[in-house]
């Protein structure tokens, strides 16, 4: 695979060569590949071809200053890893956790998060180097979500509306977010990428649905079922949830408008209140 990649993709050869004379190659997730099975392709995002496919990686061992690890093969390992994604994602991931600091900030800072894979050495937007996939994050203070322990199915309610908060925030900077109510492949991770951008919230969506599903069920008790399809009662529930939080515009239309309705669903998941 790695040298089909090479053949596909030059741009590849280079980052390649500059992790060998780093002598950095053992911990290189993204040029190994790091495991088939994570860093999904999608169903929403295959209509959504990625852009800049040829697009330079760089690599990187931390967002922003916050340590990403991986889990996959060694759970809580602590061991600097080189991940690889475009200069123009990872801009946006410094986007994403600079919301996610300051939605959570009664929880400390945040110590680390842990990832599944950035760039991968497949098809799709993982290929682009244009994906993430979130597996945990540690707040200093010491609460943690762990996507990796399907968070998502938790029996504790805080849990649930934490997950859900660390999602929205995704969701504020990644318009293809794909998390354990969408699909079995993602029981495990939050998965977000740069296809269908801008962000907003679309009734079509399957993906979009369930997540307007899961929180109106988490956070205001609608009874709906998860099922991606945004039906009368979906609609209801939805124009409920948006009056409780006070939002005004069109979040179907509007990024700022669901950026900011996703800010307050965030806020009240890390405080574990109703809406
Ligand atoms: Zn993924």
């Amino acid at each position: 695979m790695f040298e089909k990649n090479l053949s596909r993709r030059g741009f590849v050869t280079g980052a390649a060569a500059v992790a060998g004379l780093a002598g950095l190659s053992a911990v290189a997730p993204g040029l190994a590949g790091a495991d088939p099975k994570i860093g999904d392709q999608h169903v929403e995002s295959e209509f959504a071809p990625a852009v800049g496919a040829q697009a330079a990686l760089i690599t990187f061992q931390k967002i922003d200053g916050t340590p990403v690890y991986y889990w996959r093969s060694n759970r809580g390992n602590t061991t600097a890893r080189n991940w690889q994604a475009t200069q123009a994602f990872y801009d946006a991931l410094v986007t994403w956790i600079r919301d996610l600091r300051s939605l959570s900030s009664s929880y400390g800072s945040i110590s680390y998060i842990v990832s599944a894979g950035f760039y991968v050495d497949k098809d799709g937007q993982h290929g682009a180097g244009t994906a993430m996939d979130l597996d945990h994050v540690r707040w200093s203070g010491g609460n943690t979500i762990s996507p990796l322990d399907q968070a998502h199915a938790s029996g504790t309610a805080a849990t649930r509306k934490r997950y859900l908060a660390t999602e929205a925030v995704c969701r504020r900077r990644f318009r293809y977010v794909l998390d354990g109510w969408y699909n079995a492949d993602h029981h495990d991770h939050i998965h977000s990428d740069f296809g269908g951008m801008p962000v907003r919230v679309l009734k079509d969506s399957e993906a979009d649905t369930k997540f307007v599903q899961a929180t109106c069920n988490n956070f205001r008790a609608a009874g709906l079922d998860i099922d991606g399809i945004w039906g009368p009662k979906t609609q209801s529930a939805f124009d409920g949830l948006k009056s409780a939080l006070a939002v005004s515009g069109d979040p179907h239309t509007t990024t700022s408008v669901w950026q900011g309705m996703l800010s307050k669903i965030a806020t009240k998941g890390f405080a574990n209140q109703n809406i």
